[in-house]
């Protein structure tokens, strides 16, 4: 299946180079040049990943991820002119995954959304964000594939890493194995759904070593498993 990446930039030169780079990856490229469409074409396509240029002729990035951001998770790269700090710091605190500054490599914004989407999965981003909250107590490295919890390292293989890296991204959403099996790994099998809640026992092991009477994630009897809907609010 090939993914669908939204590309939101007026610049043509700069559209066609990371067209270029992102269909050589293999994925399927929808160009906007103005930021009006965006929800529309949200509502209407099954968009896995946004690029999106803060400097637009209609409205800026930062105001149009305002109103992506209450109805679709969808990750959000962020291209920016300015290598300020703030234009950074705006981003990240609105939303967005990740970003990056003009003149950029194409190869290196492929491989950039290449570890987003590894991180999150590769769809279902119709839903409520992470929970800038939970942010606080987790923090994900995609780029080392190491998630941290309340900043230590939790040292996960590579299906644990993708199992947690969905549920992290859906606090509160249930998850039937086979979803998380679909989502996590790269050839599904049916024979290895059974291992889903081999390496959910892992994490929650992994998790109690950190916090003993740690519930970040919940069984739901004969459905799946999910992140507690309401961790990483402080009380
Ligand atoms: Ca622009």
């Amino acid at each position: 299946m090939k993914l669908t990446i939204l590309i939101v930039e007026d610049e043509p030169a700069i559209v066609d180079a990371m067209q270029y780079a992102l269909e050589e990856e293999g994925f399927t490229i929808n160009i906007s040049a103005t930021g009006g469409e965006v929800l529309a074409l949200l509502e209407r396509q099954d968009i896995s990943l946004i690029i999106l240029d803060i400097g637009l002729p209609d409205i800026t990035g930062l105001e149009l991820i305002k109103l992506i951001r209450p109805r679709f998770n969808v990750p959000i790269i962020f291209l920016t002119a300015r290598s300020g700090e703030i234009d950074r710091v705006l981003g990240l605190e609105l939303g967005g995954d990740d970003y990056v500054v003009k003149p950029f490599s194409p190869r290196e914004l492929a491989a950039r959304v290449k570890a987003i989407l590894r991180r999150v999965g590769p769809s279902d981003h119709k839903g409520p964000p992470v929970a800038a909250a939970a942010q606080v107590i987790w923090r994900v490295d995609a780029d080392r594939r190491q998630i941290f919890y309340h900043g230590v390292d939790l040292e996960l293989s590579r299906y644990e890493y993708n199992i947690l890296g969905v549920l992290l991204h859906n606090p509160g959403r249930v998850f039937t194995r086979e979803h998380l099996m679909r989502l996590a790994w790269e050839e599904p099998d049916a024979s290895m759904e059974r291992t889903v809640d081999a390496h959910i026992k892992n994490i929650r092991a992994k998790l109690k070593t950190i916090d003993p009477d740690d519930e970040a994630i919940v069984t739901h009897r004969g459905v799946g498993y999910a992140l507690h809907e309401h961790h990483g609010e402080r009380s």
